[in-house]
């Protein structure tokens, strides 16, 4: 059977091959049914509908969000002889009028309008009168509250095409991938059965590191001065914390540049400019640096402490080897990160389900600082996708030589203290006890009795919390939500206290290492504040 799919993909895009996933989708498409898909920017989403407009008969309406970049995406569609036109704001009424009667009479192909065309009579009879056999919804996560750019108007879509004789196919994409986002677009756009898609998150070029307990400043100095002719981004979750990396690397005499929200507008576009422009090599930054950045030669993203979510994470680590070429993600993990995250949390976001929204993602991300499976592997399914290799021989997990030893008896230990502790308490508190410890906070809560002896010697009881994370992270136990969480029993830490299952890590002795004292949190979280109330961080569905 001839493929028109690559045919149309060859004749007017060039290209000799579909990129992964993109096949799949159109071919759904063309096959009639509803279709969502997700697949993170740059993956190739607009392929996956105007291949299938040029295949079908009849026009294509594309819902978008962006109308600064509808007019450069038509004038791209008719350079490469698919004729297409858009309908907005910017346009006269005499203008658009024209546009929609040549539409009609399928002068073009794709028709582009923003969501708030909806409101418009003139266009809702142009739907009815035209033969319109897909309708693509990008950007579909605008519909969510969820999602990080609610837009009322798209609420609209579902009814519209709910009034229409004759309802086309509908398919909605995004790279939003969390699965609140998703099932509010399903149910929002009130997609019938759809077929879903998740699929282009891999980045094989990128490797992915997670160390725990360094002096992140003097990794960072060694890191940027082993790798003086490379490119880099240092992120850091403080302007504070970018200050003092800055002036560290400077001090050693590093091509370096700083950008946080704190700078004037002047001072940020001349970094961004250096940057850009090569006159400096690395970069320390707060989350406010990135939107809009398109360096293809950064090869290396270290994170100076962990981010809120797995999403900002792969999103700003992502930033690395746009080239394709070899690029390292690293992230330096100090169990205090979990602590001004969750202050975050408790500071800025004020709505209960928002909170627990944020907590679940937050314990996905410190999930993956503990994890003792494959990093690859563990970004791939959190963004969805299926059938992952268990090891991509490229991670700091799968490339760590130190064999994984046999913890089961250790972990046995720990499970039969959580249901010793009646499943109550949270990490801290467990690791005590199993030191045998005697504290105030142990005579408080009346668990003296259970404290008697150290059933775990040879662990810190910072190495037993960190191994109940390792746990956690790997499904041997189970944390509640919120600020206090408990540690909890699943049907797996009842196998492995049966003996039904083993327990294998690779424990990090180091993590006593770092000195983590109360000064230096309270340091970090009265700087946060100070930088909340500027509003920096601050994801735009809070302010
Ligand atoms: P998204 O909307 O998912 O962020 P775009 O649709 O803007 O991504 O596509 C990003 C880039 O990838 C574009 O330059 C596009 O031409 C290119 N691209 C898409 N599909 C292919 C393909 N099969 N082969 C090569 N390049 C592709
Ligand atoms: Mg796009």
């Amino acid at each position: 059977m001839m493929d028109i799919q690559k045919n149309i993909l060859k004749k007017y895009f060039g290209y000799d091959r579909f990129r992964k996933g993109q096949e799949e989708v159109i071919n759904s498409i063309l096959q009639g049914n509803d279709t969502i898909a997700i697949m993170p920017t740059g993956a190739g989403k607009s392929l996956c509908y105007q291949v299938p407009a040029m295949a079908l008969s009849g026009i294509t309406v594309v819902i978008s969000p962006l109308i600064s970049l509808m007019k450069d995406q038509v004038d791209t569609l008719n350079e490469i002889g698919i004729k297409s036109t858009y309908i907005n704001s910017t346009l006269t009424n005499l203008e658009i009028t024209e546009r929609l009667f040549d539409a009609k009479d399928e002068e073009y192909k794709l028709v582009y309008v923003a969501p708030e065309r909806l409101n418009s009579g003139e266009f809702l009879n142009f739907l009815n009168e035209a033969k319109v056999s897909l309708i693509a919804i990008d950007e579909a996560h605008c519909v969510s509250q969820w999602g990080h750019d609610f837009r009322p108007s798209y609420t609209r879509i579902s009814q519209t095409i709910e009034n229409l004789n004759e309802r086309p196919i509908v398919c909605a994409f995004t790279a939003t991938a969390t699965s609140e986002v998703k099932d509010d677009i399903k149910k929002l756009l009130k997609l019938r059965d759809p077929n879903e898609y998740i699929s282009g998150f891999d980045r094989e070029n990128l490797t992915f590191s997670v160390i725990r307990g360094e002096n992140t400043k003097k990794f960072i100095c060694d890191f940027v001065e082993n790798n003086k002719e490379q490119t880099g981004i240092v992120y850091t979750s403080t302007r504070k914390a970018a200050e003092s990396i800055y002036e560290a690397l400077i001090n050693k005499g590093h091509r370096a540049g700083i950008y946080h929200a704190g700078l004037t507008d002047e001072q940020r576009s001349k970094m961004q400019e250096d940057f850009s422009y090569d006159n400096i090599n690395v970069i320390v930054a707060t989350n406010a640096f990135g939107m809009g950045i398109d360096k293809s030669n950064v090869r290396y993203v270290i994170h100076n402490n962990m981010p809120k979510n797995m999403e900002s994470y792969y999103q700003e680590a992502g930033r690395a080897g746009r080239d394709g070429e070899k690029s390292e993600c690293i992230l330096l993990f100090n169990p205090r990160d979990t602590q001004t995250q969750k202050f975050f949390i408790e500071e800025t976001i004020h709505n209960v389900e928002r909170k627990e929204y944020e907590y679940r993602r937050l314990q996905d991300m410190i999930d993956y600082c503990h994890t003792s499976n494959c990093l690859r592997k563990s970004i791939l399914e959190y963004f969805g996708e299926e059938n992952v290799d268990d090891k991509c021989g490229n991670c700091s997990v799968c490339n760590d030589n130190e064999e994984k030893e046999d913890i089961t008896v250790l972990a046995q230990k720990i499970i039969s203290c959580v249901y010793r502790m009646q499943e109550k308490y949270g990490a801290i508190l467990i690791a005590e006890v199993l030191r045998g410890s005697k504290n105030q906070k142990v005579l408080k809560f009346g668990l003296d009795k259970l404290s008697t002896y150290s059933i775990i010697k040879e662990y810190t009881v910072k190495e037993i919390q960190e191994i109940i994370n390792k746990l956690i992270a790997d499904d041997y136990l189970v944390l509640s939500q919120g600020q206090y969480p408990v540690v909890k029993m699943n049907k797996r830490s009842i196998d492995v206290l049966k003996g039904k299952e083993q327990v294998f890590m690779k424990i990090n002795k180091k993590v006593k290492k770092i000195a983590n004292t109360g000064n230096e949190l309270f340091d970090i979280l009265r700087d946060l504040r100070k930088e909340i109330s500027t509003k920096e961080n601050i994801p735009p569905y809070i302010v």
